[in-house]
């Protein structure tokens, strides 16, 4: 049997082979089982055949479950597989730590670092790929985080500062630089200490640092200093970092530079309590302060004293020199008011002219009119602005907590009472608030409700009052004169309801009757064949304020069909001097359409040039006032020569009211008067008897 082998002679050498190599392969497997990273080997067909022990810890299966399997089915895609092939191949046949991605035997993708080659036979053609593999899964994800962290501590807006345990600047950012004016390398080693500003004491910093140590952080509002020395506010965060040991590594400084937002906060603080034109507190923060005051007072038994300033003529000032003068007497007569009180007392600029004075804390009560004289005093003294000089007054009302009531709203709407009877009594004074007041108060509620009622009712009427001309003495026209026919008061003249229906602001409806019907009366004259004659109407200040005067006149022209032509109005001084340029445009256009414009009562109100000239008005109407006592007082005589002289250089016809005598008459004429009014002609009368006057009827 054996000898049928006979070549076969000693089977010893290959059995010794034979063991050398199951050894070889032995002690291989061992070393491959025991590496870390998993070794693989494919055919030329790129089917495994060797996969070390660890690919169950890289993917999941057995070394037998993935021999025979194609390498490319534990890639994640075809694709990646051939990528990585072909990187191999452009690298002359080997990789070394090339990334790519697997799928783990759960289905989740993995990323693993390789080191392979192509193997060859003797003639060099390629028989498999050999390599190891390591998950990188972790580290990939770890950088890639890092490389976010390091662009999102790039990007930011907000400063980032890293230091060191001893804060030793490690690391900042952009925003640093551009906050701070400091370049990296100007910080980097340096303590964070070269911010500080020396705005906070050591006790600020030990409160910080004791909550980055208990807590591990800290926020909140710190001042530093930029590289050019400027300090500004930052809202600053600060946190800790700290290894697996517990010990600080390293402090996070992030902030953002808030010096803008400071000041806009600030700025709106302040304007939200502060007029901006004078810098005082205004109407709330006074009520405050004045709530306050009246607080303390009651527990110590003592007063406070809440002045309400108007100031006189303050419009004038305005009107004359423009607004930036008017602002400027504002802020020197706030100044001025300053002079007069305590520093624990409180001036506030209630709007427009007004300011209003708490005085705290008082015990004499002589105290309120001996402050009230005194700012009449300085704000008595004559305005240097710029080029100009201005004279002004005060007229002033007092109240007083507790007697005249212990709320700010009462307390200030009795001042303001106080102060409206000072100006009554001719300004440049001041009024302590009585009761009586008060009763006035009431009774002007009264006599709005009844001016209401009157309205709706119609109960008024229209006189007319002839206007003469004095060369040829002839009745050239009538001014209508409105007159309250009150059933229980009987017939009222103005004087005793145009102030009310102004103030209550019924004059707007009051005055459009009156055109209405006034403009009706017109039409009638005209067509009984006084074509000539015209009509004067007086408008109020409050209509040019309130209501619109354009549209009321063209209402009353159509309605009546009157020659716009023959309608004059009478306006006085305050009435240009308040509006100024809307005023100014409305006339204009009403005088575009052929109304003529009469300035009242001249000589009683500011009795500006300027204003006459700007106005373009057609006559001047000289108060009855000066018109009175030209025959005797040689003063009256003198200013009413003056004002037909400067009306006539202006090219104005002028208008003597209040003519009783023949004397005054032949003054006037004398003094070269155009035209008269007054009771030596003619009462203001009834439309009827007016008609009969001048040959109607
Ligand atoms: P005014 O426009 O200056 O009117 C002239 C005032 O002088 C009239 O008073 C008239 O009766 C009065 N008067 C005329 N001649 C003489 C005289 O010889 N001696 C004296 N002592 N007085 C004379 P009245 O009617 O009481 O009107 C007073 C003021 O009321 C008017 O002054 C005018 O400003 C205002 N007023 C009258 N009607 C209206 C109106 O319809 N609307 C407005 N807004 N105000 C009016
Ligand atoms: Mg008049
Ligand atoms: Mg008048």
């Amino acid at each position: 049997m054996l000898g049928a082998f006979g070549f076969i002679t000693d089977l010893t050498p290959i059995v010794e082979a034979q063991r050398a190599v199951a050894e070889s392969e032995r002690e291989l497997r061992g070393v491959l089982d025991d590496l870390q990273d998993t070794y693989y080997r494919t055919d030329q067909n790129g089917i495994v055949v060797r996969a070390s022990k660890s690919v169950v810890r890289l993917l999941g299966y057995a070394p037998d479950e993935m021999i025979g399997r194609r390498l490319s089915d534990f890639y994640c895609s075809e694709a990646e597989r051939d990528d990585f092939l072909a990187r191999m191949r452009a690298n002359g046949g080997h990789i070394v730590g090339g990334e790519s991605r697997l799928r783990h035997k759960d289905g989740h993708e993995m990323w693993v670092l390789t080191n392979a080659h192509f193997m060859r036979d003797a003639a060099g053609n390629v028989i498999g790929v050999e390599g190891t593999t390591r998950d990188n899964t972790e580290r990939r994800n770890a950088e890639q985080e890092l490389r976010l962290a390091a662009r999102v501590l790039e990007d930011s807006g907000e400063a980032i500062m890293i230091t060191d345990p001893h804060a030793i600047v490690l690391k900042v950012n952009q925003a640093f630089t551009r906050i701070t004016g400091y370049a990296a390398g100007e910080v980097i080693g340096r303590n964070a200490r070269l911010l500080s500003s020396g705005r906070q004491n050591a006790a600020f910093y030990a409160g910080m640092w004791r909550s980055i140590k208990e807590t591990g952080y800290w926020r909140g509002e710190i001042w530093n200093r930029r590289r050019n020395g400027e300090l500004f506010p930052e809202w600053l965060g600060i946190s800790s970092v700290r290894d697996t040991a517990g010990e600080i590594t390293h402090f996070v400084g992030i902030f953002t530079d808030i010096s803008e937002r400071k000041a806009t906060e600030a700025k709106i603080a302040f304007l939200a309590h502060h007029d901006p034109l004078t810098g005082l507190p205004n109407r709330l923060l006074l009520k405050d302060r004045m709530e306050q005051a009246m607080a303390h007072a009651e527990r110590s038994k003592r007063k406070v004293a809440l002045l309400f300033v108007d100031l006189d003529r303050f419009k004038a000032v305005n009107d004359s020199f423009g607004h930036p003068v008017g602002d400027t007497l504002l802020r020197d007569a706030a100044q001025r008011l300053m002079g007069c009180v305590r520093d624990s007392d409180t001036i506030s600029r209630h709007g427009g002219d007004e300011f209003l004075v708490i005085l705290t804390d008082l015990q004499n009560p002589d105290v309120p009119a001996q402050v009230a004289a005194k700012i009449m005093a300085v704000l008595g003294e004559r305005f240097h602005i710029d080029a100009h000089e201005a004279n002004i007054s005060a007229s002033i009302g007092i109240a007083v907590y507790p007697d005249d009531g212990d709320d700010f709203d009462v307390l200030l709407k009795k001042a303001d009472t106080a102060m409206y009877h000072a100006k009554a009594a001719g300004r440049n004074a001041f009024r302590f608030y009585t009761e009586r007041m008060n009763s006035d108060v009431q009774e002007r509620l009264d006599l709005h409700n009844a001016l209401r009622r009157a309205i709706g009712q119609g109960e008024f009427v229209l006189h007319y009052q002839p206007l003469v001309d004095l060369a040829r003495g002839r009745i050239v026209g009538g001014e209508a004169l409105v007159r309250w026919a009150s059933p229980e008061l009987g017939l009222q003249l103005p004087s005793n309801f145009i102030g009310a229906a102004e103030h209550s602001g019924l004059i707007v409806p009051l005055g459009e009757w009156v055109l209405q019907e006034a403009c009706r009366e017109l039409a009638n004259w005209h067509e009984g064949g006084r074509r000539e004659l015209t009509m004067a109407v007086n408008v109020s200040s409050i209509q040019f304020r309130r209501g619109d005067v354009e549209d009321t006149v063209l209402r009353a022209l159509a309605a009546s069909g009157a020659q716009p032509g023959a309608l004059e109005l009478e306006l006085t001084e305050s009435i240009l001097i308040d509006g100024a340029e809307q005023v100014l445009a409305t006339i204009r256009r009403l005088q575009a359409l052929g109304v003529g414009l009469a300035i009242d009562d001249f000589g009683t109100g500011y009795s500006s040039l300027a204003y006459l000239k700007r106005f373009a008005a057609d006559k001047l109407k000289i108060d009855q006032s000066f018109v009175r006592g030209i025959a005797d007082d040689p003063n009256d005589a003198a200013i009413v020569r003056a004002l037909i002289e400067l009306a006539h250089s202006l090219g104005l016809k002028v208008v003597a009211e209040g003519v009783e005598t023949e004397a005054v008459l032949n003054e006037l004429r004398r003094m070269g008067c155009d035209m008269v009014q007054g009771f030596h002609f003619s009462q203001p009368l009834p439309a009827a008897d007016f008609r009969r006057l001048i040959g109607l009827d």
